[in-house]
């Protein structure tokens, strides 16, 4: 028998049993004839000890060849620890060595395998077992398993039922590139992994299978991101006879039972619902973070015609408006300057005007407007006195975009958006489809089998632009945890909306064929929502990085170096798929 306990059972009320414990060695000391050693495993530390002049010799010999990072294994008696450590739950206790086995030895590993490791990013995803090892990943873990497992319960406990569906499929168009799969067996002939499972999870539905889940993995040839990776896992869902309404419901559900079953956060109130063009407007982005005010007013018509070049000439004004912010210091609104104009953002300056707490008004645009325009300027915005209020204008979409990032700059600065509040909504109603300046044509929005608003139907003819989606996207402070849609379920729509989109009817049919057959054979009404499962446990573990969450993620250049993958493969493999391999064009 290895063990008879792990190492992070041990307490008090086992002071003077004989136990058996197997781990890793974290640390080493040896002090005034004593010795201790700190085990390691999943469930915890225990220290062992060894009195040098009491212990076996043999004992002591081995005790010295251990390293750290050794595997041993240990039997002995628990016994009171003289100087207690309360920052451990086995603290109280240690084990007085009797016997020690080293399983499997250890070199000196590249980082420090402790909490605070020296270890950079690369070298610890380069040795990720070793990182594991380590409490934050290990418990990163610990909680995505926790998660998937209360998923699980929710979903089944609602007549979810899970289903898998083929990784080797024919492309989705979810909006990425695909990554594709030779076949030996048809050669010249390609699969694509999944985007997603979408048209699947559909069939499924027109196949009656009523509600489906997957806690699935999807791959997207996309440029990478802190929060994305090329393979990554979503909570899909899809369920029949539903409105929007019913989806919204079930997963809010969900959302509420994973707040309350893994961190004990009771949400006692509907979630909000936003429509896009509002979230756009307000906050110059379909994702908002709700914890804080700081709103964008559009003041366009406000500030125009009082000879202000630069105002008279931009198609939008907006402004957004600091609590207290009249103290801020020149240089504090220099930084401010510089940050709007980093390339991401663009703008070509920021207009202030400081509300001073007298009522007196000082902005940097003093020539064109009166202490009288600032006041009517004020009240549409909602400043009171001792406000400041920064102003973007130029092309509307980049404006907005402009004065979002300033406004959640300014949150973190300010220590609004802290990372125990959580914030959620949802933003419903985008439109159904997004012109592309570069292709010139319409894409979907969401993708190509969103359902339309009935009554927006008409549009296609006239202003597809205008046209809104029965989709809706389930936001947490600030990021997007996941989205869907009502779909549609009737082949020729579904033929107008490919058309919409520049397919000919050929290559819809080559397509998507075998989704618009099956739209004849009698396709419930369904829809259904994926959740990003990387980022649902990142928010919840309070991180940034969907990475801690990923046993073994692939870096930013979509490469996992560990081990050292994609990789070449030989001559002999590639006769056999029929593949010459020329310059990438
Ligand atoms: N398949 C969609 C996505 O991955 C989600 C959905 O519409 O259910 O974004």
């Amino acid at each position: 028998m290895y063990r008879t306990h792990n190492c992070g059972e041990l307490r008090k009320e086992h002071i003077g049993e004989k136990v058996t414990l197997c781990g890793w060695v974290q640390l080493k000391r040896d002090k005034g004839g004593m010795i201790w050693l700190d085990l390691r495993d999943r469930y915890g530390i225990t220290q062992l000890a060894a009195e040098e002049t009491n212990t076996d010799r043999g004992i002591i010999s081995k005790i010295d060849k251990t390293g750290r990072e050794f595997v041993i294994k240990v039997s002995g008696e628990v016994i009171e620890r003289f100087s207690k450590n309360d920052k451990i739950p086995t603290g109280d206790i240690e084990i007085k060595i009797e016997s020690l086995e080293i399983l499997s030895e250890s070199e000196i590993p590249p980082f420090t395998i402790i909490d605070n490791t020296d270890g950079g990013d690369e070298l610890r995803m380069k040795y990720r077992y070793l990182d594991i090892r380590r409490t934050p990943v290990k418990n990163a873990l610990l909680l995505r398993h926790r998660m998937a497992q209360e998923v699980r319960k929710y979903l089944d406990s609602q007549s979810f039922i899970e289903i898998e569906t083929p990784y080797l499929i024919k492309s989705t168009p979810e909006g990425a590139r695909d990554f594709v799969v030779p076949s030996r067996m048809n050669p010249g002939e390609f699969y694509a992994l999944p985007q997603s499972p979408q048209t699947f999870k559909q069939l499924l539905m027109i196949a009656g299978m009523d509600r489906y889940f997957q806690i699935v993995k999807c791959f997207r040839d996309e440029d990478l991101r802190a929060d994305r990776q090329p393979e990554f896992t979503q909570i899909d869902c899809e369920m029949s006879f539903v409105e929007q309404n019913d989806i919204l419901k079930i997963f809010e559900g969900l959302t509420k039972y994973l707040f309350k079953s893994v961190k004990d956060i009771d949400i006692n109130y509907y979630f909000p619902r936003m429509t896009y063009s509002e979230a756009m407007e307000k906050y110059g982005n379909d994702k908002p973070d709700i914890r804080f005010g700081m709103t964008i007013t559009n003041i366009t018509e406000n500030v125009q015609g009082k000879e202000f070049v630069v105002f008279d000439s931009a198609e939008y004004i907006g402004g957004i408006c600091l609590g207290n912010g009249s103290e801020y210091t020149r240089k504090q609104i220099d930084d401010l300057t510089e940050f709007v104009k980093i390339p991401q953002i663009g703008a070509k300056g920021l207009v202030y005007c400081k509300y001073n707490t007298d009522g007196s008004f000082k902005s940097s645009v003093d020539k064109f407007y009166t202490a009288d325009d600032w006041k009517t300027i004020a009240a549409k915005m909602g400043a009171t006195q001792g406000d400041l209020i920064l102003i973007l204008a130029g092309e509307k979409e980049r404006t907005l975009h402009g004065l979002s990032e300033l406004r959640l700059k300014l949150g973190n600065e300010l220590g609004l958006r802290p990372r125990d509040t959580y914030a959620p909504l949802w933003v419903i109603e985008f439109p159904l489809l997004e012109w592309d300046k570069e292709s010139s044509r319409y894409h979907a929005k969401h993708h190509p089998f969103t359902s339309p608003f009935d009554e927006d139907i008409p549009l296609f003819d006239s202003d597809p632009a205008k046209i809104r989606a029965k989709a809706y996207d389930l936001v947490i402070n600030g990021i997007e945890i996941g989205g869907g849609s009502i779909r549609i379920f009737n082949r020729s729509l579904q033929e107008k909306m490919f058309k919409n989109l520049g397919f000919s009817k050929e290559d819809a049919e080559a397509q998507f064929g075998f989704l618009m057959n099956a739209f004849k054979f009698g396709a419930p009404p369904h829809g259904g929502i994926a959740l990003g499962f990387d980022r649902l446990c990142a928010l919840f573990g309070g991180s940034d990085s969907i990475r801690d969450y990923i046993a073994f993620p692939k870096n930013n250049s979509g490469r996992d170096v560990m081990i050292d993958s994609p990789s070449t493969i030989s001559q002999a493999q590639l006769n056999e798929l029929g593949i010459i391999l020329g310059e990438v064009k």
